[in-house]
């Protein structure tokens, strides 16, 4: 099948031969004037020395997204071979065990398909479409998913009203595209979760800090735990599990916290308070409160512009937080900002605990978990850094 070309702008071949999977408006020298938004396109360089095949998108500074480098037809076949490409990588790293039946099952750019997240829950896959041209394939992929997971498939959720652009979000609706679902309990690390993927934030779950609440629970042991940004519990169900003394979970959503509560619940903890309410007026006046403390806000930058009030965000955030925690205690901090990078992170966590006027230690760097793959070829893909402080 012949997809329609592309020309690239001599010298802008580079970027592609070396595997990264965005073509910018700038680089393209011709294009079909047709060309609609989601359409299949094959780039070739100035030379006519062909690229790869992607989906193009209109109006934004990225044209194509790069799905394949190598000549082939989209279809039914190729989705089936990139998605179950995907869930076996899962199963090879032994991520779906005896005591962990949720993760990531595919990861955009990170598993070879900008814009297409699926999220594993027990059996239930939860699709998100961040680009039109994926939304487009919905059949070939729920065929996919279909036949690469089995059995073990209970359902299929279509959530790309909430990833798509304003323009295309209003063209479709979510909705179970197979199966059905209700009161989806998954268990991680032997932890179990609610999980509301309809209504809940994202596809329902924060999978990406599986292995930094297992870290947690190694350091909440008698201790008094505070939870901030704290969704529907993970971290606090962890801290609460391992025997905190008290676990403190704060989060500016009433619907996050009845969650949060009824997982606490589900692993029968007692020792938990939670509060519906903004972090920073919640930290005003908990001075020698907490032992532990964990900050994992929202992105506070979602585009380069933001970054710079990001930073001051993170700046503020964590000398709060050390001002006020106990002397010898452990600040979890993350950032799950992709412009903001580790090195970035890591001077403004410096520039806090210098403000905040206590001295650190760096006990762990954190990432995102191996379901959320980084490749050599697509350095954007690594979004989630934290580090573990020990705060004198
Ligand atoms: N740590 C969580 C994920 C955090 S997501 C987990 O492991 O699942 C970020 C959360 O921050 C969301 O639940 C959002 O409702 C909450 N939030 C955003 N702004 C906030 C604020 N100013 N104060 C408290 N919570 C906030």
């Amino acid at each position: 099948m012949n997809y329609p070309q592309i020309i690239l702008n001599k010298g802008k071949e580079f970027s592609m031969q070396r595997k990264h999977p965005w073509v910018f408006s700038g680089a393209i020298a011709k294009k079909d004037a047709t060309l609609q938004d989601g359409d299949l396109v094959e780039v070739n360089s100035n030379k006519n020395e062909f690229l790869g095949i992607g989906y193009y998108s209109g109006g934004g500074s990225i044209s194509v997204r790069i799905i394949s480098f190598e000549k082939t037809i989209i279809d039914e076949h190729f989705w089936f071979e990139k998605i179950s490409k995907a869930w076996k990588y899962r199963q090879h790293l032994n991520i779906l065990t005896e005591n962990t039946n949720v993760c990531r099952l595919f990861f955009g750019e990170g598993d070879g398909v900008p814009g297409l997240i699926l999220d594993y829950y027990a059996g239930h896959v939860v699709v998100q479409a961040h680009s039109w041209g994926v939304y487009l394939q919905k059949d070939n992929i729920v065929a996919a998913i279909k036949r690469a997971l089995g059995d073990s498939l209970k359902s299929i959720y279509d959530k790309s009203a909430e990833t798509l652009s304003k323009h295309f979000a209003g063209k479709t609706e979510n909705g179970f595209l197979f199966g059905s679902g209700e009161e989806i309990i998954v268990k991680e690390n032997g932890h179990l979760f609610k999980i509301d993927f309809i209504n809940g934030q994202k596809t329902g779950f924060f999978i990406d800090q599986r292995d930094n609440r297992k870290l947690l629970a190694e350091y909440s042991k008698d201790k008094t735990v505070l939870n901030t940004f704290s969704y529907t519990g993970g971290f606090s169900v962890y801290a609460a599990v391992a025997g905190a003394n008290k676990v403190h979970s704060v989060d500016v959503s009433a619907p996050a916290i009845a969650l949060c509560d009824k997982n606490i619940e589900l692993n029968k903890c007692k020792n938990h308070e939670s509060f519906a309410i903004d972090t920073f007026d919640f930290l005003k006046d908990k001075k020698d409160v907490y032992d532990v403390i964990v900050l994992d806000p929202p992105a506070f930058a979602k585009s380069r512009d933001a970054k710079h009030h990001a930073v001051i965000g993170y700046k503020r955030l964590n000398t709060m937080a050390m001002k006020l925690i106990k002397a010898n205690g452990i600040i979890f901090t993350f950032s799950c900002s992709g412009v903001v990078d580790k090195m970035l992170f890591y001077n403004t966590v410096i520039s806090a605990a210098l403000e905040a006027g206590r001295n650190i230690k760096v006990l762990h760097y954190l990432y995102q978990p191996a379901d959320h793959p980084i490749t050599p070829f697509f350095s954007e893909g690594e979004y989630l850094k934290g580090m573990v402080l020990w705060v004198e």
